[in-house]
């Protein structure tokens, strides 16, 4: 397998910085990274598509409510520009001792330093029949594709037909993705017929391990919107099948048009063969300073590590987005030879804004819950605050040159 180092063309030893995906705990790493060059590094971004995808948008993106280009950022355009290297590929495999990781490509680069941020792989779907057809939300595309999908099938059944969609996982994502659906369907011209399947929901509520009045709000969200909650099991999914199995073990077939899937954060399988302590899921163990191992070589971020002090900290975004400045700054610290110095110590809560998708959306905060406009409004605000202030430090650049 070909080991690719960086050619220095200078006699003093250039040092590699790899940067392992471009997601919410990236950020701040790659806004310094794009602003300046580190004297004796060079750096090499391994992303698998061109754009950082902000996954706050991403249910207006499918509720057709916002444009595609309220979710991107062309963070490899920008990183181009900047001088870094950029490989459009993956992360497949990490020797923690060794400093190389090996790419989907076939290339191995060899690092002084790594920073991981890639995120997490769908839970349960890798023993199911035909998992190719399910629509992850991840890669971006691979949720533009789902939103194709049903524009060309709401074309195809004519005006008010029925179109069932089932959404797979009832937590907080599966919610606003399936009030998006029903939004986008509704759109075209067709009757949505929206379903949630989870196996932790014998109640007919969404949000399993929330607390109870937050689902029973979130549930009478759903069925005023005619979205269903059902328990169950999914064995198979077809291109327009699914087959689930029920509280009773009977496996059922369905016809739907498409099958969204939104269970949750589960690890990449390469992590827990990398030599880094992980824990019993397979996520690396950070310390509050992000780094991964004791001599401070590898760092994370985000979904992709669970913090050692506090192991029962959400897989959310919210969380990767306040490592972010941590992770930068640590990281850029060791191209100084400085230890660690910045601490992550995890929120214990944080405002949860679901959108319906039809110009409402559900707040939670402490004991409130509310589902109203002005929330939706509040969202909007911060998400597209987010997405000005990075685009404008990462790729204020790229995007005035379009
Ligand atoms: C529909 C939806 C809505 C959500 N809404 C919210 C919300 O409102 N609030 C909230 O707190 N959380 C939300 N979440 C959860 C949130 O998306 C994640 O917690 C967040 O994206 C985690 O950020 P991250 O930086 O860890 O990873 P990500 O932002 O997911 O980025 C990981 C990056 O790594 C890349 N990558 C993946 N594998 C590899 C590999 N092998 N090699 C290299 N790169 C790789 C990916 O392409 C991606 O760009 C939502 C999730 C979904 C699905």
């Amino acid at each position: 397998m070909p080991r690719s180092l960086p050619s220095t063309g200078h006699a003093t030893p250039v040092r590699h910085l790899v940067v392992a995906g471009a997601g919410h705990a990236h950020l701040d790493l790659l806004a310094a990274l794009t602003a300046a060059p580190i004297a004796g590094w060079t750096v090499t971004l391994v992303m698998p598509t061109e754009d950082f995808a902000y996954s706050g948008s991403l249910p207006a993106v499918i509720a057709g409510t916002a444009p595609e280009s309220a979710a991107l950022i062309p963070i490899g355009a920008a990183a181009r520009a900047a001088k870094l290297r950029v490989i459009i590929s993956s992360v497949t495999a990490l020797d923690a001792a060794a400093q190389v990781v090996t790419l989907a490509n076939g290339e191995s680069l060899a690092f002084d330093l790594l920073s991981l941020d890639v995120g997490s792989a769908p839970v349960g779907l890798g023993g199911v029949d035909g998992a190719e057809f399910a629509f992850t939300m991840r890669p971006f595309r691979r949720a533009l594709e789902l939103t194709a999908r049903l524009d060309a099938v709401a074309a195809h059944v004519g005006r008010g037909a029925r179109v069932p969609v089932a959404v797979v996982g009832a937590g907080a994502a599966g919610v606003e993705i399936a009030c998006a659906l029903r939004t986008r369907l509704q759109g075209a011209g067709v009757t949505p017929v929206v379903t949630l399947i989870d196996p932790n929901a014998a109640d007919h509520l969404p949000l399993p391990g929330s607390r109870m009045a937050v689902r029973q709000h979130a549930g009478r969200l759903l069925a005023d919107r005619g979205i269903a909650v059902v328990q169950g099991t999914v064995t198979a999914i077809g291109e327009t099948s699914l087959r689930v199995r029920n509280a009773f073990g009977e496996e059922v077939d369905h016809d739907v048009c498409a099958t969204a899937w939104t269970t949750g954060a589960a690890a990449h399988s390469w992590l827990a063969a990398s030599g880094l302590a992980c824990d019993d899921r397979g996520f690396p163990l950070a310390e509050a300073t992000l780094a991964l191992n004791a001599s401070e070589t590898i760092f994370g971020g985000g979904d992709c590590v669970t913090l050692r002090d506090a192991t029962g900290t959400a897989k959310a975004g919210v969380y990767a987005v306040r490592m972010a400045p941590i992770l930068a700054a640590n990281v850029l610290g060791r191209t100084r030879q400085v230890a660690a110095q910045r601490r992550y110590t995890p929120q214990h809560d944080f405002l949860a804004l679901l959108s319906t998708g039809d110009g409402e959306a559900m707040l939670r905060w402490k004991g409130i819950t509310l589902t109203s406009r002005w929330a939706q409004k509040l969202k909007t605000r911060i998400d597209t605050g987010y997405m000005a202030r990075y685009s404008r430090r990462i790729a204020g650049d790229v995007r005035a040159a379009f």
